[in-house]
């Protein structure tokens, strides 16, 4: 009998329900007193503590409940050559569009200043402009960073979409490399990170990149916070290069109370919460591939070791 072990932090029987739902001929289990002496092939993680899955008796595919799994790859505890399967599905994908959408449309038509506005009683209308005069680039073509550039250019903003490898996308112009960047984020207003963090992309977002967008513009980052140089955003915002940083992720989470970006005045903070992962969807998608994998076919979204996402 295939044996599933839950060993996420977040509500792990309501997964298990969902799992033994999906799978009626599986043992889903959420204690590790449940494993006997029989393996337990898979385990559902998100960020496990140190030993969880080396406790884990004949562990062969980690199955992630996040997209990104650099902490995953980090830590050591995934032995090469055991899959990880990272999360791809409809709901994240769903949930990243909204949030960046909701960034870039309350930037794009002076949202916050109104409200400040607002509260002292002050009628001021700003020169409004439409989408088609703004250059919005996303950084990434995956999973979230194609549905969220698609949408972009549907609403009718100039985009443009930067990948490893170049990749069209409908209604924006692509690059691709190391060689593209300059050119995917030159004169851009709008930048949108949906980078996964890897050594090449870790500190990508620095002062010189920041300084090739137009002068004014708008930080979307819903990737990870260690994707940004904090010094070179926080001396963008302050000598205007940059209006207004919209920052989903930290290097540190939760957020210090000390750290600056806190009360800086151009920055919108939210608590890691652009694309929670939805259970349902997320567990028809892990169920998928364990079937895919007993059926001896291949998973889809298994991470790429050697690029680190
Ligand atoms: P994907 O793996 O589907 O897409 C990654 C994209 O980044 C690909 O287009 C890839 O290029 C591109 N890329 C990777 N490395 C480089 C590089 N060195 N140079 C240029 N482009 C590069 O990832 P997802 O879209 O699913 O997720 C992206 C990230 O979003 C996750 O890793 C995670 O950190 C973050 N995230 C944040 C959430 C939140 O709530 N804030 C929730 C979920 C995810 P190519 O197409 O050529 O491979």
């Amino acid at each position: 009998m295939t044996r599933i072990y839950i060993a996420s932090k977040g509500d792990r029987a309501g997964l298990a329900a969902l799992f033994r739902a999906a799978l009626p001929d599986a043992e889903v289990m959420i204690d590790p007193s449940e494993f006997g002496d029989r393996p337990v092939s898979f385990a559902v993680v998100g960020r496990p503590d140190p030993g969880t899955l080396a406790a884990i008796p004949g562990l062969e595919v980690v199955l992630s409940l996040n997209a990104g799994v650099e902490h995953l790859l980090s830590s050591g505890e995934v032995p090469d050559g055991m899959p990880i399967v990272r999360m791809v599905d409809d709901g994240l994908a769903a949930g990243m569009t909204e949030w960046v959408a909701a960034q870039v449309m309350a930037w794009h038509r002076n949202i916050l200043p109104y409200v400040r506005l607002q509260a002292k009683g002050t009628w001021s209308p700003f020169r409004e402009k439409l989408a088609s005069e703004r250059i919005v680039t996303v950084l990434g073509a995956g999973a979230l960073g194609r549905p969220a550039a698609e949408l972009l250019a549907h609403i009718g903003f100039q985009t443009r979409v930067w990948s490893r490898t170049a990749r069209p996308v409908a209604g924006a112009t692509s690059f691709g490399g190391p060689d593209g960047l300059r050119d995917a984020v030159d004169g851009a207003d709008v930048l949108v990170n949906l980078l996964p963090l890897t050594e090449q992309t870790r500190d990508l977002i620095d002062g010189p990149l920041l300084t090739a967008m137009a002068k004014g513009g708008l930080l979307v980052n819903g990737a990870r916070g260690a994707h940004v140089v904090d010094a070179d955003l926080l001396a963008a915002l302050d000598s205007g290069q940059l209006s207004l940083a919209a920052l989903d992720v930290f290097r540190t989470e939760p957020l210090p109370s000390a750290d600056p970006l806190w009360s800086h005045p151009a920055v919108l903070v939210s608590p890691h919460v652009a694309a929670p992962t939805h259970p349902a969807p997320a567990v028809a998608e892990m169920a998928a591939n364990v079937r895919r994998y007993l059926a001896g076919q291949p998973m889809h979204n298994v991470v790429d070791r050697n690029a680190g996402y």
